[in-house]
């Protein structure tokens, strides 16, 4: 047998065997416990720091102090925060937080519900839906105008001119109520008196009732 062809098979030989070893220290390493002793013994290696035998002791006491959480242990801590005031929250207090962490459509829908929640019958001003009602067709332009003339085109509660207005002036139905369109009901305001009345209007009801002018009309 030529030397040469006995050296290139042995060299393939070799090879493979290499190969077969590189295999063999890789499957027995994968399967392969490190003891706590190897990797201290690792650490010291890498970190070039020889530990004393007191802080190995320090170490490994240090460890004992930090054990996993048991289930006894979660048990125990879950019993400790039903009792706490910030503990699970609420079906209302979850329904509350799904809606702050929506973003801005979940505030658009909060604004909703909060106007909804102060308009209507939730409203201070509410007055039993008559706002919503409309004007009668008897509470036309000529009636107004009437009513505006009969009062001297002048605001009934601060004396204030149509001209002083820069418009026509406001007529209000005394009792609040939209179909009453006898002109006993209606009084000659401008737009701040207007908006004055709206509030406290039993009081303003009957302070205009209690007007001479309109018991003249009664009697009519
Ligand atoms: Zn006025």
């Amino acid at each position: 047998m030529p030397t040469g062809v006995y050296k290139r098979t042995a060299a393939c030989y070799g090879h493979k065997h290499s190969e077969e070893h590189k295999r063999k220290i890789s499957e027995s390493l994968k399967g392969h416990v490190v003891s706590a002793e190897t990797k201290q013994k690792l650490r010291e290696a890498a970190t070039g720091h020889k530990y004393s035998a007191e802080s190995k002791v320090k170490m490994s006491a240090s460890a004992k102090r930090k054990p996993p959480v048991t289930e006894e242990t979660k048990a125990k801590i879950r019993a400790v925060n039903l009792g706490k005031k910030n503990g699970p929250h609420t079906e209302e207090t979850k329904a509350k937080m799904s809606v702050a962490h929506k973003g801005k459509k979940a505030s658009e829908e909060t604004k909703a519900k909060m106007s909804a929640a102060l308009s209507g019958s939730n409203s201070y001003n509410w007055q039993g839906g008559i706002s919503f009602e409309p004007y009668p067709p008897k509470f036309n332009k000529q009636l107004k105008q009437k009513i505006r003339e009969r009062d001297g085109n002048v605001c009934q509660l601060c004396s204030k001119t149509r001209e002083e207005e820069g418009r026509e002036l406001t007529v209000h139905h005394i009792d609040y109520i939209k179909s009453h369109c006898n002109e006993d009901n209606l009084i000659t305001l401008c737009s701040s008196c207007n908006s004055k009345i709206n509030s406290d209007r039993e009081a303003w009801t009957k302070h205009f009732q209690d007007d001479d002018r309109f018991e003249s009309c009664h009697s009519e």
